[in-house]
């Protein structure tokens, strides 16, 4: 999208002559509920100083109309001055203010401000989502993280709505039909962290204080919101209750009082991600208000947000990287403390680190093999760049990297060096540098190699133990060989395991050592008798992937699910799943494992992943030819363990959703059609709604549902979720119109909001269905360039990743995706980095299906 880009370079420049001063940012947004209404209006004013008189420079905004600009009392042409992206002035004084007053779009692809009308009750909710660069759809800004000014909002909205932004309102007016909220003015703080949310949300309010060091006391308004028609299902005390926790407990990590004086969570609909952190004012995707009965695992997964985002309010908020190449110092930190806080904040959710250890790791691990991978420190040369870059690296691997760091200089010189952090660059920009000066400090260690090694590297190591034993089965020497393209400083555990008399697999011994170099001598271990089993990172210290010694590995085979500890169990199911990702466990095999140790699982988190890993092994990686009995086998299973589970219990959910995932025979789909009708009834079951749903998703996936059932199933549920699941169910059928309809609707309009495309590619790329599919891998490569071009960024990642016939697990697929690779070396970075890591996931289910296959 040339135009709309910003390059480092860019903002680099202009950085360097001006410093802002304050921003005034007026909407009016009274037309909203209108849907004829396009557009809002915005005026800002900014105040900026510029050390180079006489220079030019620009502001960023994405508006499809531009009514003024002045300059210092010098109005300028829009026509000239504004190019669609861009508001160019130039004669600079020393001291400036600039007024843009412009048209800007409601946004359906929730980037911006984001527009959503309640189906339930034809209530309008708005909400604005800037990270990385759209705060220019909603108002004029130099949109760079390192230009912080006080914002002052004032909005303009329907009277019967509440506003909320960064800051308190300090005032509402009411005229007629509208009231005024003005907002007091902010801290300094970057463009991408400010908001608002409007509309008639539900509200509950909550209150926290806190005595400082100081003597004062510190206050905290807290609320929490959510659309009105959800209220029924919002468990407010719960996330006001992790709230208050978080609080506490990161008020005594960071010794540094929370800065941005109220803390709302609005949790809103149609939203992008997983949350964002504006300042006092985060917000949530409202799937996180739970409409039927979930797992724990979604709450604790809910609760590991929240804290995630609290900590951003220091890590982040108060302290911001320059530049997005150091995107790493707030997202690996929040990312971390988001299972640390979880732990540390006393919440009920116990597990964290076990959670952290199977499923956020595993999101690294697979980002770390693509060849686009990159340091944890990146090289971001513009705002696409930016955008690919929330991703598995700078979250997940930065965090596990941090989890590292703690163990190599301890909790006490990491969290020392994080306040002296806090207080050294209170609202200012930082950069890697600034973090490692703190961390030489407190640990009086240089970091500098270390940095060199895990920061500013790529890739992950495996590690292998070596075991000698002699005669008598004694241990006489245990090595540990590390693999990979950088070899790094690890500080690990050695776990030892043996069956105990009850058959447990349980922990003998436990070594801690660095490991460096390609060979490490565990001299400890000498002498000590083989065990049954070695688990090398035991207690998930670093960060790499974990192999077996071939005794270790046929204890696993024989008794996986016999581990005692949670965590070791979790590492062993992760270490598997990676070799049956790199080819060097069948996928059948790894699919027997799931089957035989699934049932005993007893963390829900772990148990829920092992049901995505062995439909994914089914699906891609298992020889073609066995894939069907690999699916009768995974559906056999399901409904076994969906019989046995303790009625009402998370596991007996998880099963009865898996089982909706993989029915696919007469038996299992008649137990589905049954279970939806009311005729049969598994003891504790709940079908709620959102189980509904899913089962319908499996006979719409196996051509068993009828219109007009689908259709009744919407008119019970006619919400905004409902909806969405209803649109997957019609994508889903396995017919060639439903297929051209699905496609079409998303590549063919730009009317539809973010959530119904991902309901659409959801429901088109139905493994099952390569055949149907199959005839849009030829489409699809013609098509990536217009994509990129005319659609939004998020839009266009969605459709170019959701898209891709990942399905086509053969040869001739991986062909058409080099020939396009080949073919378009010109095509935007951003574009090609997404298609090489769908093809790299192409040729390793090639792989693992040669692996099967032998
Ligand atoms: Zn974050």
């Amino acid at each position: 999208m040339p135009g709309r880009n910003l390059s480092r370079d860019e903002a680099q420049q202009r950085a360097s002559i001006l410093a802002v001063d304050s921003y005034r940012v007026r909407l009016d947004v009274t037309s909203a509920p209108d849907p004829a209404a396009a557009t809002f209006r915005s005026t800002t004013t900014v105040a900026f100083r510029c050390s180079q008189p006489g220079a030019a420079t620009f502001l960023d905004l994405l508006a499809p109309a531009v009514r003024s600009v002045t300059l210092n009392g010098r109005s300028i042409d829009p026509a000239t001055a504004y190019d669609g992206a861009r508001v160019h002035v130039d004669g600079l004084a020393a001291e400036n203010v600039l007024t843009v007053e412009a048209d800007c779009a409601y946004s359906r692809t929730g980037e911006g401000l984001h527009r959503f009308t309640d189906p339930v009750d034809g209530e309008t909710y708005l909400y604005t989502h800037y990270e990385p660069a759209d705060a220019r759809r909603v108002f004029a800004t130099f949109e760079q993280p390192d230009l912080k000014a006080p914002f002052s909002f004032t909005v303009t909205a329907p009277a019967a709505w509440d506003v909320w932004s960064n800051a308190v309102h300090e005032d509402v007016v009411e005229e007629g039909a509208a009231r005024t909220w003005e907002f007091a003015p902010t801290k300094p703080i970057s463009t991408y962290l400010t908001a608002v949310v409007a509309g008639p949300y539900h509200v509950a309010r909550d209150h926290y204080s806190r005595e400082l060091a100081d003597g004062t006391t510190l206050e905290i308004p807290l609320s929490a919101m959510c659309r009105k028609s959800l209220a029924p299902y919002f468990d407010a005390d719960e996330i006001l209750g992790v709230t208050k926790l978080g609080l506490d407990f990161f008020h005594e990590e960071f010794d540094y009082p929370y800065p941005f004086g109220k803390y709302d969570q609005a949790f809103v609909p149609e939203y992008n991600i997983g949350a964002m952190e504006n300042p006092g004012c985060v917000t949530f995707r409202e799937e996180f208000v739970f409409r039927s009965k979930v797992t724990d695992a979604a709450y604790e997964g809910r609760a590991n947000v929240i804290l995630h985002e609290m900590a951003h309010m220091w890590f982040g908020d108060l302290v911001t990287m320059r530049w997005w190449d150091d995107l790493w110092l707030k997202e690996s930190f929040a990312d971390f403390m988001g299972s640390y806080g979880l732990i540390g904040a006393r919440t009920r959710y116990s597990s964290a680190w076990v959670t952290f250890a199977n499923q956020r790791k595993a999101w690294a691990y697979r980002q770390d093999q693509f060849p686009t991978t990159h340091p944890i420190t990146a090289d971001i040369r513009d705002l696409e760049d930016a955008k690919l870059n929330f991703d598995g690296i700078t979250y997940a691997k930065g965090a596990a990297v941090l989890k590292q760091l703690v163990a190599y200089v301890g909790s006490e010189a990491f969290f020392e060096g994080a306040r002296r952090y806090f207080k050294r660059h209170a609202f200012g920009n930082t950069e890697l540098a600034d973090l490692l000066d703190v961390l030489e400090e407190t640990s009086g260690r240089d970091l500098k190699t270390w940095a060199a090694a895990w920061l500013q590297t790529a890739g992950v190591d495996s590690l292998t133990p070596q075991v000698t034993t002699d005669a008598e089965g004694r241990i006489t020497e245990l090595a540990v060989l590390q693999d990979g393209e950088v070899l790094r400083p690890h500080r690990i555990a050695v776990g030892l395991y043996d069956r105990d008399a009850d058959g447990s697999l349980v922990r003998t011994g436990r070594i801690e050592l660095d490991v460096t170099g390609n060979r490490t001598v565990v001299a400890e271990a000498a002498g000590r008798p083989r065990p049954a089993l070695v688990l090398l990172n035991d207690e998930d210290l670093t960060y790499c992937k974990v192999r077996f010694d071939a005794e270790s590995l046929q204890t696993l085979r024989t008794g996986l699910g016999d581990i005692h500890d949670e965590l070791a169990r979790a590492l062993a199911w992760s270490a598997v799943w990676n070799l049956t990702r790199d080819g060097l466990m069948p996928a059948r095999d790894y699919v027997a494992l799931v089957l035989r140790f699934a049932g005993q699982e007893g963390n829900i988190g772990v148990l829920q992943s092992l049901h995505t890993q062995a439909k994914t092994a089914v699906d891609l990686y298992a020889d073609p030819d066995w894939r069907a009995e690999g699916g009768r086998l995974l559906a056999d299973g399901a409904l076994r363990e969906l019989r046995e589970a303790v009625p009402g219990s998370d596991h007996q959910l998880a099963w009865a959703r898996f089982l909706a995932q993989t029915a696919g025979g007469a038996e299992h789909l008649g137990l589905v059609r049954g279970l939806l009708a009311g005729s049969a009834r598994i003891d504790g079951l709940d079908v709620d709604q959102e189980l509904r749903w899913s089962l319908w998703l499996a006979l719409a996936a196996a051509g068993q549902a009828g219109d007009e059932e689908l259709a009744g199933e919407l008119a019970a549920d006619n919400t905004a979720s409902g909806k969405r699941r209803y649109t997957q169910c019609l994508a889903a059928r396995p017919t060639a119109e439903a297929k051209a309809a699905a496609w079409s609707a998303v590549v063919d309009s730009e009317e539809l909001p973010n959530a119904l495309v991902e309901a659409n590619i959801a429901g088109f790329a139905v493994p099952a269905h390569r055949d149907l599919t199959a005839l849009y891998a030829a489409p699809y490569f013609k098509l990536l360039e217009r994509v990129w071009s005319e659609r939004t960024i998020e839009i266009a990642m969605r459709i170019v990743g959701g898209f891709f016939p990942h399905a086509q697990t053969d040869e001739q697929t991986l062909a058409e995706a080099d020939a396009w690779l080949d073919g378009h070396p010109q095509a935007a970075p951003a574009l090609r980095r997404l298609v090489l890591e769908c093809r790299d996931d192409l040729a390793r289910a090639l792989r693992a299906q040669a692996c099967d296959r032998a």
